[in-house]
This record gives C-alpha cells, sequence and structure tokens, in this order.
C-alpha cells in the first residue's frame, strides 16, 4: 500500500474519484511513512493521525456517493505558521507555549472546504526567520537528500523546511508554506520539490502567523508543476477578513500549463550573476535558457540595477515589520508567561525567554531601525529602495514576459555550516528577496543534481498576477529536464 505515497497530488486525486483506492488507504499509507521516517527528519512537528483518519472516512462517504471538492480525501502538510481551528500552532517558538487557535486559516479552510485531508504540522524556522530551519524550537528538519557517499545531515532550507522535506520524503502529497524571503522557494530548491510564491494579495494572510505583512505570502510545496498549481488554486482566494486580499478571480492555471512558450519573451536580469557564482549554477541556468530557445521563446538580456541593494533592503523592513508584529507577544494574550517583579519585568522576562536567538537579533534590528533618530536613515531609506526595485522590474518587463534565474546561489549545506554567521545566512536569500520586495508571483522547481548528486532548481519571477506565464515557463522547464530524482530513503 506504500506505493500510494509515490502519487503525484494530481493522479491521487485522479484515483480516489475514480476509487481506486480509498481517502482512508491513502491516509494511512502516508501516516505509515510518517512513522518510519519522522523521527529521523523531524519535519512534523505535530501528527494529527485520528483527525486525519476521520477526515478521510468523511470524504470515503463523499467519494461513495460521487460527491466531493478538487482535493477531496487527498493528505496534505500543513506548516505551523498557519492557525488551525483546535490543532496547537506554534510558529515553533516557545513563546507561543501549547497555543491552541480558536479559528482556522483562510488558506487551510479553503483547502479542507475542497476536501483536503490534514496529516499534521510542519516544522519552520522560528516566527519564519530562517534560511535552514535550525531556529525551529523543535529543532531542525534533516534534509531527505544527502550528497553521494556522504553523510553528513544537510538543511533543508528555511524557512519552510519541515513542508519541504515532507513532500520531498513522501510524507504528504503537498503541504502549505510561506514566503517573507524564499521561504518556499529556497526549501523547494534545497529538497527537489516545487514551489511558488503568488502575487502579493493573491491567498489571504488571515490566521498566518504575521512575520513582516507587506512581504508574506502563502504558497504550496508540491511534487511537480502541476501539482502547485492544483494546490495554489484552492489555497488562494478573495476575503474580507484580510484588507491586503486582492478581489479577483483565482484563474485556473491547471488549465494553461501546456500552453508552451512559443513567442513569450524571457528575460535573463544581469544582476543576477554574481559574483564568485559556481560553474554548476552558471550552466544550469544556461540550460534553462537554451530550453527555453528550444521550445521556441525568445531570450533578452534585461537589467535590475538596484538587486545590489535588496538584501540590505529587505533586511531592514522584514525585521521593523517583525517587531511590530511580535510585540503582542508579552505573555498577557498567548502562549507562555514568566512571571516578574512587577509587569514590566514580566513582559521583559517573558520575551527574553520566550523568543529565540534569531527572533530577538531580529527584533532588535527592527527596533532600532524604526527608533526615532534612525528611521530616515535606515527604514525609509530602505522603503525607497523597495520603490526602486518595483520600478526596475516594470521597466524590464516592458521588455520581457517573464525573468528565469537561479533560486539560490548553491545546493544544500550542511547543518551547521552557516549559522554561527547570521549575514553568511541571509547572503543565500540574495536571488528570493526581490520577489517579495516588488510583490510579484515566483517559482522554484527543480532542474538537476550537482556533482555531488544534490538538487538544483531555477526560479521564474513572473509579473504581477501573472502566475500564468510562471506556470508556463516551469512546464517547458520540468519536460525538457525530466527531473525525476528522489532521495535514496536512508530513513525506511
Ligand atoms: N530567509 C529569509 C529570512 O530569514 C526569508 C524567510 C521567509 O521567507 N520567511 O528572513
Amino acid at each position: 500500500m506504500s506505493d500510494l505515497t509515490k502519487l503525484t497530488l494530481t493522479d491521487a486525486v485522479k484515483g480516489l474519484k475514480a476509487k481506486d483506492f480509498s481517502a482512508r488507504e491513502i491516509t494511512q499509507a502516508h501516516l505509515d511513512v510518517i512513522d518510519k521516517a519522522n523521527p529521523q527528519i523531524n519535519a512534523y512537528t505535530l501528527v494529527t493521525g485520528e483527525k486525519a483518519l476521520e477526515m478521510a472516512d468523511a470524504s470515503d462517504a463523499k467519494l461513495a456517493k460521487g460527491e466531493g471538492g478538487i482535493l477531496e480525501g487527498a493528505p496534505i502538510g500543513v506548516k505551523e505558521l498557519f492557525c488551525t481551528k483546535g490543532v496547537r500552532t506554534t510558529a515553533c517558538s516557545d513563546i507561543l507555549g501549547n497555543f491552541v487557535p480558536t479559528y482556522e486559516s483562510t488558506v487551510t479552510q479553503n483547502l479542507w472546504d475542497q476536501g483536503a485531508v490534514m496529516l499534521g504540522k510542519l516544522n519552520m524556522d522560528q516566527f519564519a526567520m530562517g534560511s535552514s530551519n535550525e531556529t525551529s524550537s523543535f529543532g531542525n528538519v534533516v534534509n531527505p537528500w544527502r550528497r553521494v557517499g556522504d553523510e553528513t545531515q544537510l538543511t533543508p532550507g528555511g524557512s519552510s523546511g519541515g513542508s519541504a522535506a515532507s513532500v520531498a520524503a513522501d510524507m504528504c502529497l503537498a503541504a502549505t508554506a510561506s514566503d517573507t524571503g524564499g521561504s518556499i522557494r529556497q526549501p523547494a530548491a534545497f529538497t527537489g520539490t516545487v514551489g511558488i510564491k503568488p502575487t502579493y494579495g493573491r491567498a489571504s494572510r488571515y490566521g498566518m502567523v504575521a512575520f513582516a505583512s507587506s512581504l508574506d505570502q502563502a504558497g504550496p510545496i508540491a511534487k511537480n508543476v502541476e501539482d502547485t498549481a492544483l494546490m495554489l488554486e484552492v489555497m488562494c482566494s478573495a476575503d474580507d477578513k484580510d484588507s491586503t486580499s486582492l478581489h479577483v478571480d483565482t484563474p485556473k492555471w491547471t488549465q494553461s500549463l501546456s500552453k508552451g512558450v512559443k513567442g513569450m519573451k524571457i528575460g535573463i536580469p544581469k544582476e543576477y550573476r554574481v559574483d564568485g557564482m559556481s560553474d554548476e549554477i552558471e550552466a544550469l541556468w544556461q540550460q534553462g535558457i537554451e530550453w527555453l530557445k528550444a521550445a521556441g521563446a525568445e531570450i533578452v538580456d534585461v537589467s535590475l540595477p538596484h538587486t545590489k541593494y535588496a538584501l540590505p533592503a529587505y533586511y531592514i523592513v522584514a525585521p521593523a515589520e517583525a517587531s511590530s508584529n511580535l510585540a503582542r507577544y508579552d505573555g498577557m494574550r498567548y502562549g507562555v508567561r514568566k512571571e516578574g517583579e512587577n509587569l514590566d519585568d514580566t513582559y521583559a522576562t517573558t520575551r527574553a525567554e520566550g523568543f529565540g536567538e534569531e527572533v530577538k537579533r531580529r527584533l532588535m534590528i527592527g527596533a532600532y531601525v524604526l527608533s526615532a533618530g534612525y528611521y530616515d536613515a535606515y527604514y525609509l531609506k530602505a522603503q525607497k529602495v523597495r520603490q526602486r526595485i518595483l520600478m526596475d522590474f516594470q521597466e524590464a518587463y516592458k521588455q520581457c514576459d517573464a525573468l528565469l534565474t537561479p533560486t539560490c546561489p548553491s545546493a544544500a549545506f550542511g547543518l551547521g555550516e552557516k549559522s554561527a554567521d547570521p549575514v553568511e545566512m541571509y547572503l543565500n536569500d540574495i536571488f528570493t528577496v526581490t520577489a517579495n520586495l516588488a510583490g510579484l508571483p515566483a517559482m522554484s522547481l527543480p532542474v538537476s543534481l550537482n556533482k555531488q548528486g544534490l538538487p538544483l532548481s531555477l526560479q521564474i519571477i513572473g509579473k504581477a498576477l501573472d502566475e500564468e506565464s510562471c506556470f508556463r515557463v516551469a512546464k517547458v522547464i520540468e519536460d525538457s529536464a525530466g527531473f525525476s530524482a528522489k532521495a535514496k530513503e536512508w530513513w525506511a
């Protein structure tokens, strides 16, 4: 029965509708893999097995009558940052303790409304701050992938490391994730999975634990391009509960995937050819270009001149918003309270003990850049840079329909390799933060294995609201690459 976990989401949904197997069978098959793999990979922080089987039985009852939603009976995982009614949600921080939400996030509600089955909650960097999943209060996730002939444990990326690892190790058919500066795309790239961050405002932020509200966006991680399109169609919706939600229709991306790229113009931004870029990344990028050319796309060189300011701007704007958003964790309303000598002391002790090191670092940076004497020099300046970055993209899109870049400067690195130096960790986000600063859709998909046997990925950045072009380009690259490698199952 364990073969059911090897199915793509799309095929699983078809199989369920055709009654080739039941929702209970495919859910149980995933729970069995989780039982074996999770003690070693640590992707799930909580497995909701009983609830999953109940949801599966409800799906089977609907399927028996020929009813059911788009994802009826399909078991998926949920990142710890989505509030799930009655199910613990901690954003992987001690400060939330055993917080159990009394309400459901819009994104997860949309998934349950279409029949998806919840397997459990997925590990992540604390409050989604990190690129390696090492800041989680539940401990790091281990990447299912290893270098050939080398047992070094690698990071699955972050912050959605649990989402990416669980998809890569067949512990769910697909997972929800979120992306503030690359947290869907970089973990997808490190684990040979596919992820998309839609246009800012496409997916509701209601019920998602906030990190940096003007950058945060939900999206899926799944096994292939079609599955991400299917997940995204269900996750997105106009939502009155989120004032930044876009009131636009959600297209049927699954139906336009195969339109090809003939006549499309694909921009190659020269500033992404950064100093010291490795030959393997350069070759990967060139290969992507060749495939798109062969499929009838025209390749154009474009310039995004403010790219070099993107990381500094991001690491000002994101901590500033975080310091404001995380002010609500004071021991009075949510999670844990550490009593101090008086009220102020209780606030301070609760926050000092509840937040992890990386979160505290960001809160201090955020408070600093927003403080009266430094607001103009840092925060305001970063906002101006952000506007310039958006204008760069607008200018580039006069010449092309979408951009092709690498997702990350390297393949997955070792656990502990970069965690001692925060700046080195931040540099990993160099290709991903720009899309968040500009609010644009961006997608990552695996293309090949490097010499060490680790997946490498390309990124497609689209115009605002043009996820369709991202999917079309991705589909052509996916078909050309024929990437079907899976991690060796050392956990089985
Ligand atoms: N790695 C980036 C950061 O630490 C992005 C995180 C994210 O997208 N949530 O801020």
